[in-house]
């Protein structure tokens, strides 16, 4: 059995954390429409160039610059027309051509002269405007060079890599596999929505927002269901996750009392590792392993679950994703509140952004910071950071980071 260890900050509980970290390995190749919220297992280079030719971003006239009269007018004999999809020939001197948005520019034209600015006259369209080389021109190659890496190994992929993907001609890409991650919910008082509540118990709704989460990180998910509160159902359920998964979340159970069983159960199908942190919402939280499979004991207060899930699991489980990069971008704003009072752990509380009497954005947290009360996390756009040992006074910057960057 191992001992519990000191309390540990949040810095010192996300390095431990991400020191167990094993990525996973196994590669699959995925067609690019199912790419979203997959993680590239390789860089992709590109064979091709993009776009492929120069090529006219306005419906105009190609024309060579030199045959423009500076100040004035020009009267050109319009001598082919090249719509998208069709390839013209070279331009002669003197003459234009009709262009559409996408079509290839001749050689010897340097510019395209928009449609708004020409007028036409039979075969002929006079142009009242002076246009720069490469004016209304997209460049062969100005998004991506033939050869160039376009992504690299570990991004994963929203839409706009999505199309990137798609533009260079994928029509498949290797990804890892997805992490299978195994959830249970403890405790003898919950019930599941859709069920009669009777007296004393509550609804589990840690097993919206952890299932919400997880599927928002495109992890694959089996559900164990609620377990009493008891050392053998802990074990047992523990026994049939290990081998399924790649990771073992749980929700309460997780503190010292005496109808806690999830720490008895880990340390009895396996060890250990971290115990309790010093944050608020939060502070029951563990880390282990069950045989070889990596656990995480989440709070059972729904806020807790929530807010430890955003700051240790996320990026935990990038990381076993692959995704390199997993710090949260934050902001320093100024707080549009008071804290007097000094706490010793470090507090995540809900806030959002709210304009303040000259419009510049301010910190605002709701009223009830209470680590069950939901609503807080609903009303926020993100977490405040209240560190250890101090206190905020109004207008003084501090670390905002919105939901943006905790989700997904
Ligand atoms: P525990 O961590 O088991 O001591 O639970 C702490 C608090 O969270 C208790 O008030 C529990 O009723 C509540 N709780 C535990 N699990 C859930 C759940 N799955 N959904 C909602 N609340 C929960
Ligand atoms: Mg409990």
């Amino acid at each position: 059995m191992s001992e519990p260890k000191k309390m540990l900050n949040a810095d010192e509980a996300l390095e431990l954390l991400l020191g167990h970290v094993r990525p996973i390995t196994e590669v699959e190749r995925i067609h690019t429409t199912h790419a979203l919220g997959r993680v590239l297992a390789q860089p992709l280079l590109s064979s091709v160039t993009v776009p492929p030719l120069d090529n006219s971003a306005m419906d105009g006239y190609a024309v060579a610059c030199a045959d423009l009269t500076p100040g004035g007018e020009t009267r050109l004999k319009v001598a082919q027309r090249i719509p998208a999809g069709s390839v013209g020939h070279a331009l002669e001197r003197g003459t234009a051509a009709r262009i559409f948005t996408g079509a290839p520019v001749p050689s010897g034209a340097d510019a395209v002269v928009m449609q708004e600015d020409c007028a036409v006259e039979g075969d002929e369209v006079i142009i009242r405007a002076v246009a720069k080389p490469g004016a209304n021109i997209r460049r062969a190659g100005e998004d991506i060079a033939a050869g160039s890496e376009v992504l690299s190994a570990g991004v994963k992929m929203r839409p706009q890599e999505m199309g990137l993907i798609a533009s260079i001609g994928l029509a498949d890409v290797p990804v890892y596999r997805k992490l299978r991650v195994a959830l249970f919910f403890t405790g003898d008082e919950i019930v599941m929505p859709g069920e009669q509540l009777e007296e004393g118990e509550i609804y589990n709704s840690n097993r919206y927002t952890l299932l919400g989460l997880l599927e928002g990180m495109g992890c694959r998910v089996a559900d164990f269901g609620i377990v009493p509160d008891s050392l053998e159902a802990t074990v047992e359920v523990l026994k049939q996750a290990w081998h399924e998964a790649d990771l073992i979340i749980t929700s309460g159970g997780v503190s010292e009392g005496e109808e806690d069983y999830v720490k008895a159960a880990v340390e009895r199908t396996g060890k250990l590792d971290m115990w309790k942190v010093a944050m608020k919402p939060g502070k029951p939280i563990a880390y282990g392993t069950v045989h070889d499979t990596p656990f995480i004991g989440l709070p059972g207060n729904p806020v807790s679950a929530f807010a430890t899930f955003c700051l240790f699991v996320r990026p935990f489980i990038l990381r076993c994703q692959g995704v390199e990069k997993v710090t949260p971008r934050s902001y320093l704003l100024p707080a549009a509140f008071d804290r007097s009072k000094v706490g010793n752990r470090r507090e995540f509380v809900r806030a959002r952004l709210e304009p303040q009497a000259d419009g510049t954005p301010g910190v605002a947290i709701y009223p009830n910071q209470g680590s069950g009360v939901l609503t807080s996390a609903v009303w926020g756009e993100g977490l405040a950071e209240i560190r250890e040992g101090s206190t905020v006074a109004r207008g003084e910057r501090i670390k905002f980071t919105p939901f943006s960057e905790l989700l997904g």
